[in-house]
């Protein structure tokens, strides 16, 4: 049976080694995090709870819809409104549940993909990651981060020329708690600001209702217009020293 390593546990390397194992593959991912799903993320804070990352997703296609439908039976996502869906009790749930069954290295930050007479293995910083099958895979499926992904490529051979061209636009999601209710108009705020993409209170969100009186996570809009103002220098200096850039 051939053995294909998928780098990392984002959603979208979990979606590719399922679809590799229905097809009869046998896949190991290779993740630098100690928990799945990437940008599905979620920070704790004592005793509240923050999806900061993604914080819903909706479902367009049947393939998907049936997928929800089915975290859904399983407790795994809940509706949130009309179409939106959360990760329950987290987002990052829909993701473990993705990832069971599979073999998962984490902790392994992978620094070079190599061709050797068996097969591709996997280097993280420290070499060979000793993992069965490693040096045996047939393929290497890259589901990093454009960003991320050239390098790896090139570790390999592979010039990937256009993907090292790909710059992500930067933003920040800001995650505040208040000791009473704030009066919001309304849980979903898209504010008119050119700066701010979206505002939630989380506890309106059922998977937030675990997390008592926690209110308004407020996203920059990653947008050229957005750029302009705050620039990539300023906001790689990180939000003490943020100035919109006309000020
Ligand atoms: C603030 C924010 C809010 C968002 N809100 C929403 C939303 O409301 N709804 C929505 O649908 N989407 C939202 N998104 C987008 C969504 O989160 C992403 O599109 C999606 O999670 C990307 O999944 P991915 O698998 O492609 O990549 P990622 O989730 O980024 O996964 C990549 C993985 O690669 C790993 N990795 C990177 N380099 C290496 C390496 N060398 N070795 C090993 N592992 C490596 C990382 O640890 C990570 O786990 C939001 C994103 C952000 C940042």
């Amino acid at each position: 049976m051939k053995q294909i390593a998928v780098i990392v546990a984002g959603i979208a390397g979990l979606a590719a080694a399922r679809i590799l194992r229905q097809s009869g593959f046998v896949t190991t991912l290779f993740e630098k995090s100690r928990g799945l799903g990437g940008r599905m993320a979620t920070r704790r804070v004592e005793d509240l709870q923050f999806d900061h990352g993604a914080q819903y997703f909706t479902a367009k296609g049947p393939r998907f819809s049936a997928m929800v439908r089915q975290w859904g039976e399983n407790g795994h996502a809940d509706e949130w409104f009309d179409g939106a869906f959360v990760g329950s009790p987290g987002i990052k749930a829909p993701a473990r549940a993705m990832a069971e069954g599979h073999t998962i290295v984490a902790g392994c930050q992978v620094a070079a993909i190599r061709k050797e007479e068996a097969g591709w293995s996997i280097y993280d910083p420290s070499g060979l990651v000793k993992t069965p099958g490693n040096g045996s895979f047939s393929a290497v499926i890259l589901a990093v981060p454009a960003p991320q992904a050239a390098p790896l490529a090139a570790s390999a051979g592979v010039d990937l020329l256009e993907l090292a061209k790909v710059r992500y636009a930067p933003c920040w999601a800001l995650m505040l708690a208040f000791s009473e209710r704030l009066s919001l108009l309304d849980d979903r705020v898209k504010p008119q600001d050119d700066a701010i993409a979206w505002i939630a209170r989380l506890q309106a969100n059922l998977t937030a209702n675990l997390t008592a009186n926690l209110a308004g996570v407020a996203r920059p809009k990653p947008l050229l217009s957005t750029l302009r103002r705050i620039g990539r220098a300023n906001i790689s200096n990180g939000p003490r020293t943020w100035r919109p850039a006309n000020s």
